[in-house]
């Protein structure tokens, strides 16, 4: 490729809109633009990085047996309605209607078009086990875009689906899953993402781990450990707290005029919040009334309360709380009326807490839950903290980092086999239901993902594996004597050895050639210069150390050659590595 001929401008200024370096670099170096809120067009550079990050997913897909597909992007309501989901999930679906009125959507995720596919195909035991994926476009109407194409509304996903006749197969199969991620993660060039335990979300299922690349930007928050490698999401991570058991004290009422919050009451009362009981109440969409009561110190992890009631909640109004019998401000678990009381360990672990009375202004001394409120159910609700004890070693404490969710990995059990009755005949000739694992991986977010792990003030540095062109031409005044000659000669030459180059032949001033070639992060530069020349010499500089040298020009091909594929034999013996 010649630079004269790539369309795109570069530039130096910050774009206003982008936020992190990522997004910033990308509309710099030219390699997207934004058509509409989270809606881009990519340009080559970044369609280059694409079809080879697809490319390597597609080696490791193939190479587990997976057989690529092409589902619809444009699927009819009917089948969303068939597996339940067309009212469960929220305007993130976008729904419209052809000319005779069908409703159709636009695909976010395809389970139900692959259980469509495979119930009508996969009629046998002797069928199993199979796994179909493709790579294609997704549209979710996400409520905020954001990071460039970090989280976009449109945007290409592999996603996988494997069909077996077992529990235990799944579960091998999923090994052999999160294997082939890690390799393409390694491949990709960030072999340092890292499985997290997640919540299996709008999918269903039961296991779910997701692959988070830890760093700044990231809008999930990661509980690592200080000590072992424990990681989950914050979403299912879990602290473990220091109680405060005690012999149980009979209750005092305390007068508390004016206190709303637990601020409140601890700086009255002058205790720790620690040492209190918080009430939060919460309606499920049913409208059933939910009392969440959790110590003080602590807050409410709303994903796992949300899925003891498998439905999504919001706060209850002041007029509910008091239906309940209870009084907002002043409220406890005590002698409530038609609410489900969820309590968190750490209530029933520590005694004598400060508590509401559900009495106006008063609130009272030595609550004891398993005394006080003999009905509430004991489930973990807490929010994991910096600084909890981990769970796995008892000895580390948790530290919470933030991650972007590069993929995820589900087994989905029988959820949509079983709406969408799917079924195969057994070995014993009986109908059986096939159980389903299904696995995602964002490409265009893998790419941003990638340039946020490898950047620098200047632009980008892509891995050899993904770089839009593995080697850059430069050439330091072209008009001057053959040089115009010898770089031409050295791109046909480096071209035919099957190389990918990009020669910059437009004859600019060094310094703008130097920062637009940052930004296009091609791992190997070759200058080319009048003085270098005069020794039959050209400089070579690698992007990501700064390393360079020279070389003659005649050994040139060779040391390319050479250095490109020394560069890949790194990164693949670092994947065959993780087998
Ligand atoms: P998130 O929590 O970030 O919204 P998700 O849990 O909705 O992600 P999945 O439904 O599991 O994501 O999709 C699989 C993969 O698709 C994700 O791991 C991610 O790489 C990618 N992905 C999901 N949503 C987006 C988006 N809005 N923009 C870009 N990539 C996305
Ligand atoms: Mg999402």
């Amino acid at each position: 490729m010649k630079y004269s001929k790539l369309t795109g401008q570069r530039y130096k200024e910050k774009p206003a809109e982008a936020t992190c370096a990522s997004h910033i670099f990308m509309l710099r170096g030219g390699y997207m633009r934004q058509v509409a809120n989270g809606i881009y067009t990519l340009m080559l550079p970044a369609q280059r990085i694409v079809a080879k990050i697809e490319q390597i997913i597609r080696e490791e897909m193939n190479a587990i047996d997976g057989q690529e597909i092409k589902m619809p992007v444009v699927i009819p309501r009917e089948l969303w309605e068939e597996s339940g989901r067309y009212n469960e999930i929220g305007v993130e679906l976008l729904r419209m209607n052809d000319r005779y009125g069908h409703g159709l959507t636009l695909g976010m995720t395809h389970e139900e078009v692959v259980v469509h596919l495979a119930r009508t195909e996969a009629k046998s035991y002797k069928d199993y086990p199979f796994m179909l994926y493709q790579i294609q476009t997704k549209f979710r109407d996400e409520a905020r875009s954001r990071g460039g194409l970090i989280r976009v509304r449109e945007f290409t996903m592999k996603d996988a689906y494997s069909f077996h006749t077992s529990q235990e197969d799944l579960e091998r199969y999923y090994k052999v899953m999160a294997r082939a991620y890690e390799r393409i993660f390694a491949r990709i060039g960030i072999p340092e993402v890292v499985r997290v335990q997640s919540d299996s979300g709008m999918m269903g299922g039961k296991v779910a781990d997701e692959y988070m690349l830890l760093c700044e930007v990231g809008e999930d928050t990661i509980v690592t450990c200080s000590n072992c490698n424990y990681l989950a999401n914050r979403e299912v991570g879990i602290g473990i707290i220091e109680d405060y058991p005690e012999t149980e004290k009979p209750i005092e009422k305390v007068y508390t005029p004016n206190t709303k919050s637990i601020e409140d009451v601890t700086n009255l009362l002058k205790i720790a919040p620690s040492r209190t009981a918080k009430s939060v109440f919460y309606k499920t969409a049913q409208g059933a009334l939910v009392l969440a009561l959790i110590r003080g110190d602590l807050e409410v992890n709303e994903l796992k309360l949300s899925k003891i009631f498998k439905s999504e909640l919001v706060f209850a109004n002041d007029d509910e709380i008091r239906a309940a019998g209870a009084i907002p401000g002043f409220a406890s678990g005590i002698g409530l009326k038609n609410c489900t009381i969820i309590a968190d360990p750490s209530v029933a672990n520590s005694n004598n807490l400060v508590a509401g009375s559900n009495e106006q202004d008063y609130h009272i001394y030595n609550f004891n839950l398993r005394r006080d409120v003999p009905n509430a159910k004991l489930v973990d609700i807490a929010m994991a903290r910096n600084g909890d004890t981990c769970p796995i070693c008892s000895q580390g404490k948790l530290v919470l980092k933030r991650g972007v969710e590069v993929g995820q990995i589900f087994q989905l059990g029988t959820r949509y086999t079983t709406s969408m009755k799917m079924t195969y005949t057994d070995l014993d000739n009986t109908e059986k239901t096939p159980i389903m694992g299904c696995y995602g991986i964002g490409v265009g977010r893998n790419l941003a993902c990638i340039a946020e792990a490898r950047h620098d003030a200047k632009g980008i540095f892509w891995p050899i594996t993904i770089a839009p062109w593995q080697v850059q031409i430069n050439v330091l005044n072209l008009d001057n004597g053959n040089l115009k000659e010898v770089a031409e000669k050295l791109y046909l030459e480096l071209t035919q050895q099957g190389l990918e180059v990009i020669y910059d032949d437009r004859n600019l001033p060094a310094g703008q050639q130097f920062a637009e070639a940052d930004l296009l992060g091609v791992p190997l530069r070759l200058v080319i210069s009048p003085r270098n020349m005069e020794k039959g010499q050209i400089e070579w500089k690698v992007r990501t150390t700064g390393e360079s040298g020279f070389i003659d020009l005649t050994a040139a091909v060779n040391f390319v050659n050479e250095w490109v594929k020394n560069e890949l034999a790194k990164i693949n013996a670092s994947c065959s590595l993780q087998q």
